[in-house]
């Protein structure tokens, strides 16, 4: 959310703080300064306010943005097309997904689809990745790769809404 600077100060408060400039000797600098650090006060007092109070629109569960396959261990930024994800949100590249995991997730056994990207924008207030960053942690799966073949074996042939 961003506020134009004078915006926290209100038609009092800018005749106050031009009082202060022409009556009191204050440098505009000050007086800018003064009024950024003003303006900042109100942005942290929205973000507040908005965290103990989201509006309705305001997602409380977030779709999981991981940063890498936790097979391969490749990156995989919010923009990245080859990135897939099982309904547990289990991070794959495309390229582990089709040859070692035959689009069966090693975690659940279920299917994937390409992961959705997150507008990079805040088209709408609080939204997009500069509010809703991608996760740091990086996932590996805890499954060997043996264990991962088998469960690839017996499932793959199934497609995943059957599974
Ligand atoms: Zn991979
Ligand atoms: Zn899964």
């Amino acid at each position: 959310m961003k506020l134009h600077a004078n915006a926290a100060l209100g038609p009092k408060g800018r005749k106050v703080m031009v009082g202060r400039v022409v009556e009191e000797g204050w440098s505009i600098a000050e007086a800018a300064t003064t009024i950024k650090s003003l303006a900042q006060l109100a942005v942290d007092q929205e973000t507040r306010r908005r965290r103990s109070n989201p509006p309705p629109d305001e997602p409380t569960r977030l779709l999981d943005l991981r940063p890498n396959c936790e097979l391969c261990d490749a990156d995989l930024p919010p923009d990245a097309p080859d990135a897939r994800i099982c309904s547990y949100e289990c991070t794959f590249c495309a390229d582990c997904v089709d040859r070692v995991l035959r689009n069966v997730c090693p975690n659940c056994g279920g299917g994937f689809v390409p992961r959705p990207f997150r507008p990079r924008q805040a088209w709408r207030p609080g939204i997009g990745l500069e509010h809703h960053p991608p996760a740091a942690h990086r996932e590996h799966s805890p499954h060997s790769l043996e264990a991962i073949q088998a469960l690839s074996a017996l499932l793959h042939d199934t497609p995943p809404d059957a599974r």
